[in-house]
């Protein structure tokens, strides 16, 4: 079963990673992110709350998300596993998981810092599908659109410069600490994410292959 973290910077590659995760092993890919992201984008109390906060690169409050990755970890569609992509993200959220999930591996992206802030500021998103571009990295074949549906590609507001800072910041303060907690737990599985996506992905297929021949653990709450 591959029940997998992905942990890392904001910009290191975890949603671009757990797309490729999701189709070869098809198992859901859970992005807190997306989940915010759509809801900032709708009229419902959630969105209200959580708009202003990602805008500002700032944390949605703890008890909040862990009730919202909660409820999504009982869908009928994690049985076979799942990625955690942006989710834990402080230490109160990765206590909190351990009382209602046991995920088998943490996959830590490791990028440095300023490779960080350069992906960052030339990511492009599609606020239809959610595909992700970039513009160097990974230009879109029409400048400014969707290759995959066409729309028009926008810098989501996080991804402005002032909100970068602010992410970095809270990741070195709040996020980095999970490293050491998952260290701890013999969990934590570093990946040189500093390389072409094609040699990062031949390492980890094979990490994720045996994982996934592991059967659930029997303790599976
Ligand atoms: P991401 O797409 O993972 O970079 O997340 C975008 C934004 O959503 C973050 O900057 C936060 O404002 C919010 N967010 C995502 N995941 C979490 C989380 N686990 N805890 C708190 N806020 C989150």
């Amino acid at each position: 079963m591959i029940a997998i973290i992905l942990l890392g910077p904001p910009g290191a590659g975890k949603g671009t990673l757990a797309e490729e995760i999701k189709t070869a092993f098809h198992i859901p890919h859970i992005s807190t992110g997306s989940i915010f992201r759509e809801a900032a984008a709708g009229k419902t109390p959630l969105g209200e709350q959580v708009r202003s906060i990602l805008a500002s690169g700032g944390l949605v409050p703890d008890e909040l998300t862990i009730a919202l990755v909660r409820d999504r970890l009982k869908q009928g569609d994690t049985e076979r596993g799942y990625i955690l992509d942006g989710f834990p993200r402080t230490l109160p959220q990765a206590e909190a998981l351990e009382g209602f999930a046991r995920p088998g591996a943490v996959i830590n992206l490791c990028l440095p810092e300023e490779e960080v802030t350069a992906r960052l500021s030339g990511r492009r998103t599609c606020p239809a599908c959610g595909e992700i571009f970039h513009v160097r990295h990974r230009p879109s074949r029409k400048e400014g659109l969707c290759d995959r549906c066409g729309a028009g590609l926008t810098i989501r507001p996080d991804d402005e410069e002032g909100a970068i800072k602010n992410r970095l910041r809270v990741y070195r303060t709040q996020t980095a600490v999970l490293e050491g907690f998952y260290r701890e737990r013999g969990l934590c599985h570093d990946l040189d994410c500093h390389r072409p996506p094609a040699e990062i992905w031949k390492e980890l297929k094979p990490f994720l292959q045996g994982l996934e021949a592991d059967p659930p653990p029997s303790s599976s709450i």
